[in-house]
């Protein structure tokens, strides 16, 4: 891993990282809050920033089988969800290329 430039995101409903509070998204790119995680709920994003992922490696889920990575925070490197690669079901196919956060290892910004 080289070195990294952060992101910073705009608005009042900014979703960064538990740990380190660095920015990933914003309320916007919220695609759905009907997932589950490895720790309860989690959203569904149609693009997340200030990330880097994992192995691509086949994973089966509740709505079948599916490509996934890890997605690690590049400034503390916590998995803080996953990357849909490829979704071997039809009717799941739209998250293909979509980013799942663990609600719980989420921060709500303030406003800035
Ligand atoms: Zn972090």
């Amino acid at each position: 891993m080289g070195i990294v430039y952060k992101k910073y995101l705009h608005g009042d409903k900014v979703l960064g990282c538990n740990a380190c509070k660095t920015h990933f998204a914003t309320q916007e790119h919220i695609i759905s809050k009907d997932f589950y995680g490895m720790y309860g709920k989690a959203y569904l994003f149609s693009t997340v920033i200030n990330v880097y992922t994992g192995e691509a490696e086949d994973r089966s889920m509740r709505t079948g089988l599916h490509t996934v990575q890890d997605i690690h925070c590049a400034e503390c490197s916590t998995v803080v969800g996953w990357k849909y690669l490829v979704a071997y079901e039809k009717k799941q196919q739209y998250k293909e290329g979509r980013y799942i956060l663990e609600r719980t290892l989420l921060h709500y910004m303030p406003g800035c």
